[in-house]
């Protein structure tokens, strides 16, 4: 895959020297949690992506300026933004900044004073981004604003002309960012974001960027559209993104990737791999042959949820800490092949009907399961986490687990991606 792949981040990390035997973050991480934790990049031999995105609306109230300086920002008292990411100082690691318009879809324009062009670029100058954004506003078919007298959520459907206005301020933008770059002559690689609500919309606004000067242009709020829709955009970009970079945000449609690929896209973002690690989907564990397993799921007997459904099933916290570790203990014997699949699963289950499961979550849990253990997919994986922690891995439970899982998928489609035959009709993964 000749695409460059960004992880979006939420600031994933992980303890790297969890004990999983103990189930216990080991001392140092106690005593520093994001000093001593790992990025995903950190826990491999070679990082799963090629860069990082990071968005300023999820880290604004960490960016700071410093005591008695106008000029220098911080982030957690870092004043690079490849520190504060642990990334080595030889590493081809790439660092994409945007402002995350999705923070503020519901305001009118992006809030001043930080979203405006001047402070954004300066951001990504002092900070030492690769790659920075134009401040853009995504266009929405509607957004949800709170009725201020009855505190009640309503829909707010937006006009053809406030989208138009969204696609004018986010043109407007670009313009200036692209001026204010070239006088203040950054180092950071300007992208231009074109956002719209059509083919030809999206066209228009690519247009004008490539007008201004735009090298590399970025689609944006194309998340809630179907690939097709996407396709088309690109099939009516053609003729004017010959040398151009072009970025997609947010979507990761597996089975397209090629196709994106052949129209001229060179860059696209997505956490989905690493999030349905964690989300209920039953499709938590990317094997290396493109397979999707569900993760087995053994909480803390200490889960609220699950306390309060025992409590009305008459078991006390002693059962649940009992079922706990019969669980995870039966889990680990059974990976060294000393108890078979339906004696596992029978403990397994006994310990999960306790989970108060939304309606049909639960359905066809146990022939997930059987799946999980009865393939073994994490003794087929050659990624550092798997050989590391084994059956662990698969296991759904606490961020430890779950992270790794998370970063062992998006290494798995980073390494396999092109090898794997993903199905077309996966839609939507970008979750
Ligand atoms: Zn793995």
């Amino acid at each position: 895959m000749k695409l460059k792949y960004f992880l979006p981040d939420w600031e994933d990390r992980l303890d790297p020297d969890f004990n999983f035997a103990t189930d216990k973050y080991s001392k140092k991480h106690d005593a520093d949690p994001y000093n001593y934790d790992f990025y995903a990049h950190q826990l491999f031999d070679k990082p799963p992506y090629d860069g990082i995105l990071f968005s300023l609306s999820v880290f604004q109230s960490k960016i700071t300026l410093k005591n008695g300086d106008n000029e220098t920002y911080t982030i957690r008292n870092h004043t690079n933004i490849r520190d504060y990411l642990k990334i080595p100082k030889d590493s081809s690691l790439k660092v994409m900044g945007d402002c995350g318009a999705f923070g503020y879809v519901k305001e009118k324009a992006p809030p001043l004073p930080f979203y405006s062009v001047e402070n954004v670029s300066n951001i990504y100058d002092k900070l030492g981004f690769d790659y920075g954004v134009s401040v853009d506003h995504l266009v929405v078919d509607y957004v949800m604003v709170r009725d201020e007298i009855t505190g009640k959520k309503l829909k707010n459907i937006l006009s053809r002309d406030e989208k138009d206005e969204r696609i004018e301020i986010t043109l407007k933008n670009a313009k200036k960012f692209l001026k204010l770059h070239n006088k203040k002559k950054y180092n950071f690689i300007p992208i231009g974001v074109a956002q719209g609500y059509d083919t030809d919309t999206y066209r228009e606004s690519v247009k004008s960027l490539i007008e201004m000067g735009y090298k590399y242009i970025a689609l944006g709020g194309l998340v809630q559209y179907k690939s097709d829709f996407i396709i088309g955009i690109l099939t009516e970009i053609q003729p004017f993104i010959k040398g151009i970079n072009v970025h997609l945000f947010g979507v990761l449609r597996p089975g397209h990737l090629n196709d994106f690929e052949s129209f001229g896209v060179t860059s696209f973002d997505s956490a989905s791999f690493l999030r349905k690690a964690w989300l209920r989907s039953g499709q938590n564990y990317l094997a290396p042959n493109g397979k999707w397993y569900a993760a087995i799921r053994v909480p803390q007997a200490t889960n609220p949820r699950l306390l309060k459904h025992a409590n009305l099933n008459g078991f006390s916290i002693d059962d649940l800490i009992k079922m706990e570790q019969d669980a995870l203990r039966a889990l680990i014997k059974y990976d060294k092949g000393k108890i078979n699949v339906d004696d596992t699963l029978d403990i397994i289950l006994k310990y999960d009907n306790l989970l108060l499961r939304d309606s049909n979550d639960g359905e066809n849990l146990k022939e997930k399961y059987e799946r999980t253990l009865l393939d073994r997919p994490w003794k087929s994986c050659s990624c550092n986490v798997c050989k590391k922690i084994g059956i662990h891995v698969i296991i759904f439970r606490g961020t430890n687990r779950n992270k790794r899982r998370g970063f062992h998928n998006t290494w798995i489609f980073r390494e396999v991606a092109e090898i794997i035959n993903f199905n077309k009709r996966e839609e939507n993964a970008d979750l």
